[in-house]
């Protein structure tokens, strides 16, 4: 026999406001019971008192009836009936979870459960895109990062340069693409430091005067002076390769400028203008998760020199007096805290299950789209080799002088080469999103070790996706409140949480 309960509690602010009174409540919730079948259900309630205390006598009532098993159901117009801070209601909700109780809101948007979940596995696989994105990008960024330290550049080449294949390449090398000289414009390209060298022109000058002499970006467009400006800054035309922090001095292409005269031309920059260089920060994992459970305020990051000469990182709170003392905190600290607390949470079976399934599908779609892509791109391909077949042509019949037949030749060899780096790139993410499944299975399977594994951008999604923030007291976290997302696959049963939470 199905057994169900009803939750009503009225504070005496409440009541003084006229909220929704204890009948008003009582009469929505056993309304929506007999809907799901229940006959008799027992009423427990709650009469002023507030639900920031776990100390009331119906709720202490209710929850014993739930220890000791046999209800089913519990009926409470909202989840604020039962508890107004994180840690209360996240331990109801195992409490519920442990005996196989559900629990349905009359007045929240999740009475609809079926609806409820769908919306939520929308918002998770959102999520869980938004992670693969990251992922990928992380894979994509470190594939580039070992051709730059073999000395490879690995981006569009910069004007004076050209991307071609490798001739010397071999399989499983990472050099299919390089670069080399573009001899004509790397003429051209010399000839503009040379001219920024002697110290007689101005970047506005100079663009000017290759406009003259025609020699224009990649897409054809004109040499502004910001773009000259940033190519008299480029190490790439002393043959040195600068990729985020790599630095390699003698790459595997060739210089056009020599190192004097680009030694010069910074000189002849710097003299002009004094720009700050700006140093990339130190990322600290934490920024914005985490705040001082004694004034509320986000704690903040900042390095220490020691008089050894070390330097160490630290969490604090911004308060000057007081808190900040106790507060203070090794970043490596607090982060082994905050990853303690991802070994706490899995997903529930039949959650994983509808993931793969999403994941599946979501899969299934992306190759179309990419197989599409490629598509169209071939037949990009192929309608400039018939205008490049026409030309020559034209060229045979004397209608196109030499003089643009090459032209014409330059210009369809770039954007043969441009269509076939982008299908390329399209075979790249196609083989990338093979291993996708793999990777949400192995999240939705085992979220403390993905966690773990993960690089900074990813570990800072990982966090949003669960955890609203964390308060730190006396150098631990009191508190983690859960995100609206997390919270409702906990009310769904589709998270489990293994540990005591909280304390
Ligand atoms: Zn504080």
């Amino acid at each position: 026999m199905k057994k169900a309960i009803i939750y009503v509690r009225v504070s005496t602010e409440e009541q003084a406001k006229h909220g929704l009174s204890l009948d008003a409540q009582e009469r929505v919730c056993q309304k929506l019971a007999e809907q799901n079948g229940y006959k008799s259900v027992e009423i427990i309630k709650d009469e002023g008192e507030s639900a920031g205390s776990i100390n009331r006598p119906g709720l202490k009532r209710m929850l014993r009836l739930c220890e000791e098993g046999g209800i089913e159901t519990i009926f409470t117009v909202h989840s604020d009936r039962l508890a107004r801070n994180t840690e209360d209601h996240l331990a109801m909700q195992r409490l519920f979870s442990k005996h196989n109780i559900s629990i349905i809101y009359a007045l929240q948007p999740n009475i609809d459960r079926k609806t409820a979940l769908g919306q939520t596995m929308d918002t998770v696989m959102a999520a869980f895109n938004e992670m693969q994105r990251l992922a990928i990008a992380e894979k994509t960024k470190s594939a580039l990062e070992e051709k730059a330290r073999e000395g490879w550049f690995p981006g569009v080449a910069p004007l004076g340069y050209a991307n071609v294949d490798n001739p010397n390449f071999r399989n499983g090398e990472i050099s299919k693409r390089i670069i080399v000289l573009d001899a004509p414009k790397a003429r051209m390209v010399k000839k503009l430091f040379e001219l920024y060298a002697t110290g007689n022109y101005s970047v506005y000058e100079l663009s000017d005067m290759m406009r003259k002499q025609g020699l224009r970006t990649k897409k054809g467009g004109l040499l502004h002076p910001s773009k000259i400006y940033e190519m008299l800054k480029n190490p790439i035309y002393i043959g040195e390769l600068h990729w985020g922090d790599i630095i390699v001095k003698n790459a595997k292409h060739k210089p056009i400028i020599d190192k004097k005269t680009f030694q010069r031309i910074q000189t002849i920059l710097d003299n002009h203008n004094h720009h700050t260089c700006r140093r990339r920060k130190y990322q600290f994992l934490l920024r914005g998760f985490v705040y001082c459970a004694d004034c509320g305020k986000r704690l903040t990051a900042e390095w220490h020199l020691k008089k050894s000469g070390l330097k160490f990182a630290y969490y604090h709170c911004p308060m000057r007096d007081g808190c900040k003392k106790s507060n203070y905190i090794d970043i490596s600290v607090l982060e082994k805290q905050i990853e303690n607390k991802f070994k706490e949470i899995q997903f529930s079976e039949d959650f994983i299950k509808l993931v793969c399934e999403k994941a599946r599908i979501i899969l299934e779609d992306k190759k179309k789209t990419i197989n599409a892509d490629k598509r169209s791109l071939y037949n990009q391909k192929t309608a400039i080799e018939q205008q490049r077949d026409v030309a020559e042509q034209k060229l045979f019949k004397g209608i196109l002088s030499d003089e643009d037949f090459t032209r014409n030749r330059i210009r369809f060899k770039e954007e043969l080469d441009d269509i076939q780096s982008a299908i390329d790139k399209l075979d790249e993410q196609k083989e990338v999103k093979v291993d996708e499944i793999q990777k949400i299975l192995k999240f939705a399977r085992n979220i403390y070790a993905s966690y773990k594994e993960a690089p900074y951008s990813l570990k800072r999604l990982y966090l949003g996706f669960f955890w609203e923030r964390f308060e730190v007291k006396s150098k631990v976290i009191i508190k983690a409140e859960p995100t609206l997302l997390f919270k409702t696959l906990l009310d769904n049963h589709k998270v489990i949480i293994n540990d005591s939470w909280g304390d």
